[in-house]
């Protein structure tokens, strides 16, 4: 007799838990939220925006004069603790002051070592590089995804 009354109490809990989920579902059908969160991927690529706290590679930005705020301290490079970032520098003549200085040569970013922790952006004094928004990183030859950030002809901003 109990086994009979156990049997009837589960088949009437499990439609209980069934109508509590149900009902759920039933109240989001009917009433959609004004903000409809899915996002059609990929079909929306061109409207598409990532949320502000996402993490995608590193990356540095260059202004309208292909000049960017890397002054090749190496901040970013002893931040990292996994090694994604060899900064190769140099010393040059700086030409707008004449005098030998300290230079960034290449920036190098691994991204395929890259676990965006963000360490290198919070660690760099001149905020020279950020995280980027992109995320379709899929590429044939893994050796694309080793970058020098700095693009060619590039220099440093005349402010620092
Ligand atoms: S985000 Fe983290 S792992 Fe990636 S390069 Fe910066 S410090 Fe290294
Ligand atoms: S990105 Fe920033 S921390 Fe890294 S070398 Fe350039 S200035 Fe220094």
């Amino acid at each position: 007799m109990k086994a009979i009354i156990k049997y009837f109490s589960d088949v009437l809990g499990g439609m209980y838990t069934l109508w509590q989920g149900m009902s759920i579902t039933g109240k989001h059908f009917v009433r959609a939220p004004k903000e409809i969160i899915t996002q059609e991927y990929p079909d929306n690529r061109d409207t598409l925006k990532m949320m502000d706290r996402y993490r995608g590679q590193v990356i540095m930005p260059h202004n309208e004069n292909n000049e960017h705020r890397c002054t090749g301290c190496q901040a970013c490079e002893m931040a990292c603790p996994n090694g994604s970032i060899e900064i190769v520098w140099k010393r040059d003549i700086d030409e707008r002051t004449g005098k030998k200085k300290k230079m960034i040569d290449k920036h190098i970013y691994h991204l395929s070592m890259c676990t965006m922790c963000n360490l290198c952006i919070l660690a760099c004094p001149t905020d020279a590089i950020e995280m980027g928004k992109d995320f379709e990183y899929a590429v044939y030859d893994r050796s694309e995804l080793t970058k020098v950030l700095n693009k060619p002809g590039s220099r440093l901003v005349e402010q620092l």
